[in-house]
C-alpha cells in the first residue's frame, strides 16, 4: 500500500491544492492528514472541504481543538489566539462538525499515525530533542510512528536503543530497527524551506520519501493581510519560519 501523509495544513489552501495534484500523480492509494487543518491561514473551510471531498482520514491537531473551543488558548502567542478567534467565527456548522469528529490517533498498515506525541496525544507535547524522541519511541509499538505538529520533518531510527538521524532522500526501512517520521508541514513549514512537505510510505517496498512542493506563496499573503489576520504569518511563509 503507498499511503500519502500530510499534516499541518493551518488553512492554506494554495499549499493544499499543489500538495494533492502532486499526491495524485504518485498514484497512492491513501491519504492520511495529522491535523491542524485550520489556524493561521485565511481559508479554513475551504480546506476542510477538499479532504473531505478526497475522502482522506484525518487526525485532530490541537488548532483544530482550539477552534472547537477544545483547547485553553491562553499557552498560544497572541498571533495564534487572534487566528483561532478569526477561525471560530469563520467556520460553518458543517464543518465545526467535521473537526468535532476527529480522531487523536490512527493506526493503519501497522503504523501509527498522531499529531503530536504517541504518549498522551491529548496533551500536544512537542518532540524537538533528543528525550522527547527517546520516550515517543517507548510510547509506541509499532515499527513506524507518524507525526507533525513542530513542522519541523525529520526521520528519526531506532536500533538497539540508540537513535540516529536519517537523512537520506528515500529511507529504506530496516528490519530491527523502529522509526519516528515528522512529515513536516504543508501550510507552514518551519525548517527555512518554504516549500509544502508531506511524505509517502510505500508498505511493500518498505521506503519512505519526502515530497517538497513549492506553492504561489504571494496569494496566500495577500489574502491572510485581507482577512484581517496578523501581516507576520504572511512573510513567515516566504521564509520557511
Ligand atoms: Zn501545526
Amino acid at each position: 500500500m503507498i499511503i500519502a501523509i500530510i499534516s499541518d495544513i493551518h488553512a492554506n489552501i494554495e499549499a493544499l491544492e499543489q500538495v494533492i495534484d502532486d499526491i495524485q500523480k504518485q498514484e497512492v492509494d491513501k491519504i492520511i492528514c495529522l491535523g491542524d487543518i485550520v489556524g493561521y491561514g485565511p481559508n479554513p473551510n475551504e480546506c476542510i472541504e477538499k479532504l473531505k471531498n478526497l475522502g482522506c482520514l484525518c487526525l485532530a491537531g490541537n488548532h483544530d481543538w482550539a477552534a472547537l473551543g477544545m483547547l485553553d488558548t491562553s499557552t498560544f502567542n497572541r498571533v495564534a489566539k487572534h487566528a483561532i478567534d478569526w477561525t471560530k467565527e469563520q467556520l460553518t456548522p458543517n464543518n465545526l462538525g467535521f473537526l468535532q469528529g476527529l480522531p487523536l490517533t490512527q493506526v493503519e498498515e501497522g503504523c501509527l499515525f498522531v499529531h503530536a506525541t504517541p504518549q498522551n496525544p491529548e496533551k500536544w507535547g512537542y518532540i524537538i530533542a533528543i528525550g522527547h524522541a527517546r520516550q515517543a519511541f517507548q510510547e509506541f509499538h509499532e515499527k513506524v510512528c507518524f507525526v507533525g505538529h513542530t513542522h519541523y520533518p525529520f526521520v528519526l531510527q531506532q536500533k538497539n536503543e540508540e537513535i540516529y538521524n536519517v537523512t537520506k532522500a528515500e529511507v529504506e526501512f530496516e528490519e530491527d530497527c523502529r522509526y519516528l517520521i515528522n512529515v513536516g508541514s504543508v501550510g507552514q513549514p518551519r525548517d527555512k524551506n518554504p516549500d509544502a512537505s508531506y511524505g509517502i510510505i510505500d508498505t511493500e517496498k518498505n521506503t519512505f520519501r519526502f515530497r517538497r512542493i513549492p506553492y504561489p506563496i504571494q496569494a496566500v499573503k495577500e489574502k491572510i493581510i485581507q482577512a484581517g489576520l496578523d501581516m507576520i504569518l504572511g512573510t513567515r511563509l516566504e521564509k520557511g519560519t
